[in-house]
């Protein structure tokens, strides 16, 4: 089974062919991020234009590398939400256009879904697991009894974890996006600030960011008011040790509440080096399976859309050729 796959649905236009769930023959990423920097964040306009821009050629790269024709392909996949509508549409067209000219099936895919299939160009999945999905837009905890299916059993109440990082980075005036930033300054930092944790001692699954992010620009003023210049290192430093305090424990929580030993950490805060750090100690005490797919699949890519769309394809969860974008799909709706 060979797919080839397509991912638009925010700031990365990517193709990528991939056989049987995990055999990557090609992985073309095109990234916007130096468009939307001078803004500090994803402009959607902006976004859905350079998709059209560089669709084409994605798709095109895609299938050079792999060295493949379009009649080689068993199908086309691509991500059907949730995401920007406008960024989403370009990708669907350009695979529905692509399936209708080669006469090849179209499996719509969730962008989560994707993301937590990254792991799966690694290694096979195993369940029962349990996955810590936090990205850009999401912090969630999904429990999975086997192949697509998708219980969420906590998620953010406010900012996702990938939002956070951003935010306090753009206070301590670091590029877009500040995640990558963060975690580089943080390296020489140390936790001094003890900021909150918030609901880590609560009994939910549920997460909470805001609280955190208010303390970190609070603390920011008073150091303006003051005069004094604060250290930036350790600001970073102590955000990322709450954030990896309430990340760790509250997946630990879930872990033994569900008695489930697989542990999937997933999308591009994923990417993190001391989430990185603190889940492989924890889950090497705990006898914890973990899977933390390479850095380049943890953030956006296609590769991991073809990786989910292997197991759709074989549930035949196909779309036809009215298939449009959705900004919001939930992910309990994928259970096939
Ligand atoms: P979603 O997947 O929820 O729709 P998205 O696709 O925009 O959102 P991703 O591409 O999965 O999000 O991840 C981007 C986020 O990951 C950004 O917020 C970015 O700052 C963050 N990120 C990337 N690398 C790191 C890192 N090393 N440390 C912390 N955050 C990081
Ligand atoms: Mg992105
Ligand atoms: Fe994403």
């Amino acid at each position: 089974i060979t797919i080839l796959a397509v991912e638009t649905s925010c700031d990365e236009t990517a193709a990528s062919v991939i056989r049987n769930g995990h055999e990557i023959l090609s992985n073309v990423v095109v990234s916007q991020i130096d468009s939307h920097k001078r803004f500090g964040g994803v402009v959607p306009e902006v976004a859905s234009r350079h998709h059209v821009e560089a669709i084409t050629y994605v798709i095109d790269q895609a299938l050079k590398e792999a060295e493949l024709k379009p009649s080689e392909l068993t199908a086309v996949a691509v991500t059907e939400g949730p995401g920007l509508i406008g960024a989403l549409l370009i990708g669907i067209n350009a695979a529905k256009t692509f399936a209708f000219v080669h006469d090849l099936p179209l499996i719509p895919v969730h962008h989560i879904a994707g993301h937590i299939y990254a792991a799966q160009l690694e290694k096979p999945l195993e369940f029962p697991l349990i996955s810590l999905v936090i990205s850009g837009g999401h912090t969630e905890l999904i429990y999975m009894k086997d192949h697509m299916s998708f219980e969420i059993i906590g998620e953010t109440r406010d900012d996702a974890v990938g939002e956070a990082f951003d935010k306090v980075a753009r206070v301590i005036d670091l590029p877009y996006p500040g995640g990558p930033h963060i975690d580089k300054l943080a390296q020489t930092g140390q936790d001094t600030f003890n900021f909150p944790r918030g609901l880590m001692k609560e009994k939910t699954f549920d997460f909470s960011f805001s609280g955190l992010k208010s303390a970190v620009i609070n603390k920011l003023h008073n150091y303006r008011q003051k005069g004094e210049e604060i250290n930036k290192n350790d600001v970073a430093a102590s955000f990322q040790a709450s954030v990896t305090d309430v990340l760790t424990a509250k997946t630990l929580q879930a872990l033994k509440q569900y008695d489930v030993n697989h542990l999937i950490i997933a999308g591009g805060v994923a990417g993190n080096s001391e989430i990185r750090r603190r889940f492989k100690i924890l889950c090497e005490e705990e006898n914890i399976n973990l899977q933390i797919p390479e850095l380049k699949f943890c953030t956006d890519n296609a590769a991991m859309i073809g990786a989910a769309a292997y197991h759709l394809y074989k549930k035949n969860h196909l779309a036809d050729l009215k298939l449009n974008g959705r900004n919001f799909i939930d992910i309990e709706e994928y259970a096939f």
